[in-house]
């Protein structure tokens, strides 16, 4: 009897409806002879009103208290599905993350899992039952509650199955699998049957919300087979059609080389860019303006610096816009006046877009293809990043629809490729 970890995501769960619908869904699983451990989201809206309220209380409220209150909507929806389960006859079971237990680090807010205990899960799979675990939080060693950062129950699942040998992790969505960008933005996106690894890596970790950058790292780690599907579907739908549906993120390299250069295309609005003006251009310089920003746990994405003709360089870098605030605060206090830099320039209207394919790295001239798309536009570009299989902008943030739309088009993702 195989185990699969299906994951259901907030649109998914977002009203008694669905989740007698996801309900429904598990119970065909089940009733095929599948253990089957379910890892919920919270309820849709539900995580951004708590944090809204959190927000209201304090504009910076305490982290620990934080990721307390946010946990929370994970635990309802987790005990709604298996009352529903009960209800229609299907033995089940919710538990908290702390209570199976999912052990990560203290950084709240953006716990990284360490381990799972799957005993527990395990005896009730063995007794029939099917396992609903909350997503998006554990227990750090200390006994308090985490939660592993938005999006975080992709992670939650993909670690799990990792943990527990499943045969597969479903993750049920609103779409129904991976495309070629957000199909919300392009309607035209095409839908990939199949998506490589590497490339699923840099769409997540470019902002391809999809699925949550750790969760791919999970998949990568221990070799998870993991699907995105619809959870919007007809529950009733045949078993063999729903397991061939969505997207499967293959290990398979080799499979896509012959196919398109540019796969698909990823926009982050999450980010915010920081200049400082007139910084000595010493040695060093760099190392000291990014130090304390690494060792205050923030990460920086792009850099770039300018070298002017005074002897002084204008050193830029962006951040994720959750930790603008406080990268702002660490530069306006404390490394600004250290390197001596003249003006601090703050922007958090930026987007980022980037193109990923690991055809990319057999064909040259791509990336000025995207420039040349863009600046066809007239969309200037602010910063540029590359990697062997992915080449990133920093572009004004309200350009960024129509900038992946016009790269969509210019690579052709809207056609239909012969493989
Ligand atoms: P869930 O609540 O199920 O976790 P998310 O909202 O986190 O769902 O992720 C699904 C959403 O990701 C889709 O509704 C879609 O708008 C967005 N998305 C972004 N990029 C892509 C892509 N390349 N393919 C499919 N969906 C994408
Ligand atoms: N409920 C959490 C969030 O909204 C985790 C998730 O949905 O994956 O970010
Ligand atoms: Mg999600």
């Amino acid at each position: 009897m195989s185990l699969i970890v299906q994951k259901y995501g907030g649109t998914s769960m977002g009203s008694v409806e669905r989740i007698r619908n996801v309900a429904k869904r598990v119970a065909k699983w089940h009733a095929a002879g599948h253990q089957v451990v379910v890892v919920p989201s919270a309820m849709s809206g539900e995580t951004n009103r708590l944090l809204g309220l959190a927000k209201e209380i304090s504009p910076r409220p305490d982290a620990r208290e934080q990721d307390m209150l946010a946990a929370t909507g994970e635990q309802a929806s987790s005990s709604l599905l298996a009352m529903a389960l009960i209800a229609m006859g299907v033995p089940a079971r919710s538990y908290a993350g702390w209570q199976v237990a999912v052990h990560t680090d203290s950084a709240y807010t953006k716990a990284r899992i360490k381990s799972i205990d799957s005993d527990r899960v395990k005896g009730d799979l063995d007794a029939g039952r099917v396992v609903i675990v909350t997503g998006f939080q554990g227990i750090d060693d200390n006994g308090n509650i985490t939660t592993l950062g938005r999006g975080g129950s992709d992670t939650s699942a993909v670690a799990i199955a990792a943990a527990m040998g499943a045969e597969e992790c479903l993750i049920f969505t609103d779409v129904d699998g991976v495309y070629t960008t957000d199909p919300r933005v392009v309607p035209e996106a095409r839908r990939m049957s199949v998506v490589s690894f590497e490339e699923m890596f840099e769409l997540a970790s470019l902002g391809s919300k999809v699925l949550q950058i750790r969760s791919v790292e999970f998949a990568g780690k221990y070799r998870v087979p993991v699907r995105v599907l619809s959870s919007l579907t007809d529950p009733e739908i045949a078993l063999e059609e729903e397991k061939n549906s969505g997207t499967l993120i293959t290990f398979e390299e080799d499979q896509k080389m012959e196919a398109a250069v540019v796969s698909g295309i990823a926009f982050s609005r999450d980010e915010a860019k920081f200049t400082l003006r007139a910084v000595p251009d010493t040695p060093g310089v760099a190392y000291s303006i990014l130090g304390p920003i690494a060792a205050a746990n923030i990460d920086v994405d792009m850099i770039l610096q300018n070298l002017s003709a005074q002897g002084t360089t204008d050193f830029s870098f962006t951040v994720n816009r959750i930790d603008a605030d406080r990268t702002n605060e660490l530069l306006e206090t404390q490394i600004g006046p250290a390197v001596g830099a003249g003006e601090i320039v703050f922007d958090s209207k930026v987007a980022k877009v980037s193109i990923v394919g690991i055809g990319m790295r057999s064909h040259a001239g791509v990336a000025s293809a995207m420039f040349r798309a863009l600046s066809e536009e007239g969309i200037n570009i602010q910063m540029i990043s590359t990697s062997e299989i992915k080449t990133s902008v920093v572009i004004d943030e309200k350009y960024m629809e129509l900038a992946v739309r016009a790269l969509h088009k210019a690579f052709e993702l809207d056609q239909e490729k012969a493989q």
